[in-house]
């Protein structure tokens, strides 16, 4: 009787610690949103590309004369900065035409339903994350029905290699999944001062806290596939011409500080990166592969492990 009581205590407090776990957990998160959607004042980046995000989730227009282009809406709450910052740069609601996605995640797609909708834009997006967005998240394999935003539907689906062109800039789009299914890359050149840029807005490399790369029992894959999407994605980064690193979150090629630089009156342009970009990418792909062989080493020790009967 004294066992089972103190066995009952010590599931109540696990239980307890449990909650405290979650509590605390959804307490970063809601921290971290705050910190990622921090207000900043919008700018001009490079050629005809500008700032229009956050402090963190990011935000580009792309401005050309027949109209712009929007590429990603952040969280929910992001979307009426998007609309101040497009303002305040002097340009319209009305002329963007596009809006493009990174990923079908919360905090990159959060915006985009409010977006489509104020500026009656029309929607590009990669097919293999298209569904996602027409979900608001829901069934996401990994989030499941975790951090959902507002649905929205795409009104042109692409594919990798497929352009999007609008007065005289096109952009690119390059499937690198892992990260989502259909997490785009795009790339496009800009002008400045008479000289051409090659522009990447990287989607994400990060493999997420709990994304299973190799399945082991009672562990299928986050999703078929998904380890030799990501090994993909990194021979496509590492392919593609970089002058100007951009990217879904800022802390992926340090934007605050470059916009300090920037605003300092650096004598380079502090975006153009072509090194920040290859250790960038380096070093996300030495993660990738220590992370992947941790799980081949956990899964072939699953299978030494005999069945429990
Ligand atoms: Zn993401």
């Amino acid at each position: 009787m004294k066992y089972l009581r103190i066995g009952i205590r010590i599931v109540m407090a696990c239980f307890l610690l449990s909650i405290a776990a979650a509590e605390i957990a959804q307490a970063q998160t809601k921290e971290q949103l705050e910190e990622w959607n921090q207000p900043v004042a919008p700018f001009r980046i490079i050629g005809n590309v500008y700032y229009v995000g956050a402090s963190d989730v990011t935000s580009y227009l792309i401005h050309t004369p027949a109209g712009d282009i929007v590429l990603d809406g952040g969280v929910v709450q992001t979307a009426p900065q998007i609309e101040a910052n497009i303002k305040t740069l002097g340009f319209k609601l009305d002329d963007v035409k596009i809006l493009l996605n990174s990923h079908a995640h919360f905090d990159h797609a959060g915006g985009l339903a409010e977006l489509k909708k104020s500026s009656g834009a029309s929607l590009v997006t990669m097919e293999a994350d298209a569904k996602q967005l027409e979900r608001g998240g829901h069934g996401d394999f990994f989030f499941g029905d975790a951090d959902l935003f507002p649905a929205v539907t795409p009104n042109r689906l692409i594919h990798d290699g497929d352009t999007v062109s609008l007065g005289g800039t096109t952009l690119t789009a390059h499937l690198t999944a892992g990260h989502t299914r259909g997490c785009t890359t795009w790339t496009m050149t800009a002008e400045e001062a008479g000289k051409d840029y090659n522009l990447v807005f990287f989607c994400s490399a990060s493999v997420l806290d709990g994304y299973v790369l190799v399945a082991r029992p009672g562990h299928p894959a986050s999703y078929p596939g998904i380890a030799e999407d990501y090994e993909k994605s990194f021979r496509i980064w590492k392919s593609l011409s970089c002058d100007v690193f951009l990217g879904a979150h800022g802390q992926f090629f340090d934007l605050t500080e470059k916009y300090e630089a920037l605003k300092n009156g650096a004598q380079k342009n502090p975006f153009i990166d072509p090194a920040g970009y290859q250790a960038y990418v380096a070093q996300k792909e030495a993660d990738f592969q220590k992370e992947l062989e941790r799980q081949k080493d956990l899964a072939a020790n699953a299978d030494k492990t005999p069945p429990k009967n």
